[in-house]
């Protein structure tokens, strides 16, 4: 699955499905589901493959989940395959402010629902209004968002839906002040994340209930940005990045997340929390 995440890890996985519609989906999920674990890749992000690969099925929505529309003046209705970029660049063609941050984003519609990603006081709960989902018996329904507890990188959206597309509301504006807007927060985020490198970007969750330090500051001062585990490093640019320089293998991006998390722990007395999501089995 190498391929299937930005990292360019992990072993293989036992069943590779993509459904091209929903009705595959649907048939699928009503006749298999109950054989082997299930996990939805968007484009994998922030995911972290274990060598050993994904003992069960790895889901990846095909070309009919990838579908923009407008519902009114300002509201968009967003596939779960759309890249967030794609979304972004639709709202602003239609003069739609507030989706911008998701330029910043290098995931699937899909995987921010799931994170509740977000960037500079912008996240997904802030902007969706209603999310359709299908659950592992292949039942379809929406979700207001009145009904979902967001919280930072996070909801309490239950682990076995697979979502289908979101609904998300901005405010009318000039579409040439809403791309000023976009332009400006990638110009912050090129200046202080590396770009063209293969990371899953932040690896640890801010601590927000322990410190008002953030991740990346506690990595720092626990001395560990110079750490590597084989070809498993820290950016210089950002230090709660990880970067695979080229060969290493996941078990030591792994290590290496273990051992800072243990440095920092030692060092600040805070324990990180993983934003990362890992998968699979080790080798
Ligand atoms: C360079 C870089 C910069 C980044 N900057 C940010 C940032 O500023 N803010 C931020 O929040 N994140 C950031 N990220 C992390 C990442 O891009 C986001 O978490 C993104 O939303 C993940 O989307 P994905 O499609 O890659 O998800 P994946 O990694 O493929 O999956 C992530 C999780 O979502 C689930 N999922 C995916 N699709 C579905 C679906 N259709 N239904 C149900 N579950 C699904 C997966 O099962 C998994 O649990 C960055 C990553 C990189 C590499």
């Amino acid at each position: 699955m190498r391929r299937l995440n930005w990292f360019n890890l992990g072993g293989p996985t036992k069943v590779f499905f993509k459904p091209n519609t929903l009705e595959e989906l649907i048939f699928f999920l009503k006749n298999f589901s109950n054989s082997l674990p299930i996990k939805v890749l968007g484009v994998g992000s922030n995911t972290l493959i274990r060598d050993g690969g994904y003992d069960g099925v790895i889901i990846k929505l095909g070309k009919n989940f990838s579908h923009l529309s407008k519902l009114d003046d300002n509201t968009v209705i967003s596939g779960s395959a759309v890249l967030d970029k794609q979304l972004s660049n639709f709202a602003i063609e239609n003069s739609i402010a507030g989706l911008e941050f998701l330029s910043c984003i290098p995931g699937s519609i899909g995987g921010a629902i799931k994170m509740n990603s977000g960037c500079y006081d912008y996240d997904i709960s802030k902007c969706i209004v209603s999310i359709q989902v299908v659950d592992c018996n292949g039942i379809v329904r929406t979700i207001k968002s009145e009904k979902i507890n967001f919280f930072y990188r996070g909801s309490d959206l239950s682990d076995d839906l697979i979502f289908l597309s979101g609904t998300f509301k901005g405010k009318k504006q000039d579409g040439k002040k809403i791309k000023e807007r976009m332009e400006k927060l990638l110009a912050i985020k090129k200046k202080s994340q590396p770009t063209g490198v293969k990371t899953c970007g932040s690896t640890f969750k801010n601590p927000t209930n322990q410190t008002q330090k953030k991740a990346w500051e506690l990595i720092k001062e626990a001395q560990c940005e110079n750490m590597k585990i084989g070809d498993a490093t820290i950016s210089e640019k950002h230090s709660n990045f990880f970067v695979n320089q080229g060969s290493a293998t996941s078990n030591d991006m792994e290590n290496l997340i273990s051992l800072v998390r243990e440095k920092v722990f030692n060092t600040t007395g805070i324990k990180l929390e993983l934003e990362l999501q890992i998968i699979g089995e080790k080798k």
